[in-house]
């Protein structure tokens, strides 16, 4: 079996795979059986460092090596902050209205990219198969092609891909799909993403499909499939048996009383649609007012990049819209919303997911959207919470048995979030069987075993 190298912007440690999520199981668990390299950021910025130079660090975490370069704050502020998350994550969730494009991020992004392929390549041992994270390190193949890695090399996107008219207002968009034709195999999270890549493959960058999976141009063949992720079940699963679940499960209960909860659960992001979810709890108040001094709202929004301008805004109509709802309809022993801009512990997140009668997952674009499958892992069969999903997140290909709505549609969604409240057990039930069957057949595992099969096949495809 050839060895693993998996590269993406932030490194976890496999042995603490709690704290870091399903993913780091999932690539933790491959790179434990084949033996492995986990290669990134060591998320130190050194103040005064040199631009496009940062230590190498290496540990050991049983058979896994991890290796982690430092970044300076230059690189820092041009690679990640800027171009990764001013320029990528935006155009990437369709917001072109918040790209920052004139800044000259692109120095550093290309510059860290540099970086990193000089300190990986010495690492690379020739059988190793490679596989690169995310839209921070679109180029890293290309870069390391340059210097002679003839390795084959996987990416995968978590985020959205869009339409090929709003790739291509990018204006280094044709440089970072010629990027992507430096991989052997690109994985996007959805049929909608792998066909907005086919489109602006065929007509932006002339490629030619050379088969139902495979791309050629720039003098290279690109195999581009999606891979929707899943998350860890049984290591979720787990979570929700665990003292930290009960304990919240029990406070939160105990707290709220006779009271039905509806539960939010993000990084605060302007794709998760939090303002036009806020405006449909107001709607449902006043449209159906039995739901008064009934249900409460529980938004956890966990804070998330706060360095980056557009973000400061949303915190604020967010806290304007949730503190106008209490004021107007709030009562001494009854509060509408808990807005709660903090981050809730993995290992407490379960007993939260049980309290709740419905989540509300209704972003406005997301890739997948892993909230949505924990919740589903985390309900009791016999008793099982609704799921209320954007049509708009990654994961509404999958969960077909959610109640899907349009975010964006405030009437449509206080609809639906009543329909949530009021469906009967049967129903819950049956709905929750197939999710989470499905979710089961579609897991962390699935997703990791079906892309690197993929990747191993890809040069005789
Ligand atoms: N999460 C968490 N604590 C929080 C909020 C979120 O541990 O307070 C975790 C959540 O359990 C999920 C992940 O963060 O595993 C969020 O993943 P998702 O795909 O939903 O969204 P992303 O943040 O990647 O856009």
């Amino acid at each position: 079996m050839s060895r693993l190298v998996v590269i993406s912007n932030r490194v976890a440690d496999p042995r603490k795979s709690a704290a870091s999520g399903g993913l780091a199981v999932a690539l933790g668990s491959a790179l434990r059986a084949s033996g492995g390299l986990w290669f990134g950021w060591s998320g130190s910025i050194v103040e005064e460092g040199t631009p496009g130079e940062g230590s190498l660090h290496t540990q050991r975490a049983g058979p896994v090596t991890l290796a982690t370069v430092d970044l300076c704050r230059s690189d820092y502020d041009s690679y990640y902050q800027g171009y990764s998350n001013g320029v990528l994550w935006p155009v990437f969730h369709y917001r072109l209205d918040l790209a920052n494009f004139d800044a000259g991020y692109i120095e550093g992004y290309r510059r860290v990219n540099q970086l990193f392929a000089r300190k990986l390549m010495p690492l690379i041992q020739p059988d190793d198969i490679l596989w690169v994270h995310d839209y921070h390190l679109i180029p890293l193949a290309a870069e390391l092609r340059a210097m002679g890695c003839t390795n084959r090399i996987g990416f995968f996107l978590h985020t959205p891909l869009p339409p090929p008219l709003i790739l291509a207002a990018i204006p280094q968009s044709e440089w970072l799909m010629r990027s992507l034709f430096s991989y052997d195999l690109a994985g996007f999270q959805s049929d909608v993403d792998l066909m907005h890549f086919a489109r602006y493959a065929l007509t932006e960058a002339h490629a030619e499909q050379v088969s139902d999976t495979c791309f050629r141009a720039y003098n290279s063949t690109l195999r581009a499939e999606a891979f929707p992720i899943g998350i860890d079940v049984d290591e979720f699963t787990t979570l929700a048996q665990g003292e930290e679940a009960r304990q919240m499960y029990e406070s939160t209960r105990r707290d709220y009383g006779h009271r039905r909860l509806l539960l939010g659960v993000e990084r605060l992001d302007y794709s998760k649609g939090l303002p036009q979810r806020i405006r449909a709890f107001r709607k449902l108040l006043t449209r159906y007012p039995e739901n008064q001094n009934r249900t409460t709202l529980i938004q956890i929004a966990s804070p998330s990049r706060e360095t980056v301008r557009s973000y400061t805004g949303l915190l604020r109509e967010i806290e304007s819209l949730s503190g106008s709802i209490n004021g107007d309809f709030g009562d001494l022993d009854w509060m509408p919303i808990r807005y709660i801009h903090r981050n809730v512990a993995r290992k407490r997140l379960p007993g939260l997911y049980q309290a709740a009668e419905v989540a509300l997952v209704t972003p406005l674009r997301d890739g997948m959207n892993l909230v949505a499958k924990e919740f589903i892992a985390a309900q009791d069969p016999a008793d099982p919470g609704v799921l209320v999903l954007s049509r708009f997140a990654g994961a509404a290909e999958q969960l077909k048995e959610a109640l899907l709505v349009n975010p964006y549609d405030t009437d449509g969604m206080a609809e639906i979030i009543q329909q949530a409240l009021q469906m009967p057990l049967p129903e819950r039930q049956a709905r929750h069987k197939s999710l989470l069957a499905g979710i089961r057949a579609q897991d962390v595992h699935w997703w990791r075993n079906n892309f690197l099969t993929a990747l191993q096949e890809s040069r005789s495809a």
